[in-house]
Order: structure tokens, then sequence, then C-alpha cells
């Protein structure tokens, strides 16, 4: 019998050597709604958070995978600059 290995515990093989002096995603604060939706649904991370309370979007870059999905989708929208970690940072992938 196979053991199929799920996302999550797949991207906890990998490790993240955060970059907190250095935001290689900033956001636009004055984002629609609609677009940010578009990212909480995308991100594979789960880095965009919206909060129906404080009708706030919540994000972190530090555990980001770099896969540039949220740039795609929603650069001049949501995401206002995307760019790669500073080097010797960001996520390092564990395969398997
Ligand atoms: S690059 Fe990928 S993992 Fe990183 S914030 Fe954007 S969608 Fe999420």
């Amino acid at each position: 019998m196979s053991k199929f290995t799920t996302v999550e515990e797949k991207l906890s093989n990998n490790t993240y050597n955060a970059d907190r002096d250095f935001v290689h995603i900033e956001l636009n604060p004055k984002a629609k709604l609609v677009d940010i939706m578009v990212l909480v649904c995308a991100c594979p991370a789960g880095l965009y958070k919206y909060d129906e309370v404080t009708d706030k979007l919540n994000f972190d870059h530090t555990g980001c995978l770099e896969c540039g999905s949220c740039r795609i989708l929603s650069e001049g929208k949501v995401v206002k600059k995307w760019c790669f970690p500073n080097g010797g940072k960001g996520s390092e992938y564990k395969l398997g």
C-alpha cells in the first residue's frame, strides 16, 4: 500500500531563511477586495489572509515559496513590487 504525501507535509520539509530587513513583495494598500480574494485562493503558501472583521489584508512575505503566482495574477493590482529575496535568503527546497 502506498502512502500519499500531502502538500503540507512536503512544505514542512523546506527551510526558510527569512530576510526580515528586506521585503521582497510590496502590496498596494488600496487594492480591491475582488483582486485580493484571487490571491487568497491562489497563494500556495497561504500568505494572503483577508480578515473580514477588520476588512484588512494580512500578508507576511517570510514564508514565500517564490513561485511568482501573485505577481502573474495581480501585478499592478494587489502586488506593487515583486522580486526574489536577496541571495542566501528565502526558501530552500528539499525534494522528496
Ligand atoms: S510568490 Fe507564490 S508563495 Fe510567494 S506570496 Fe506570491 S503566490 Fe505566495
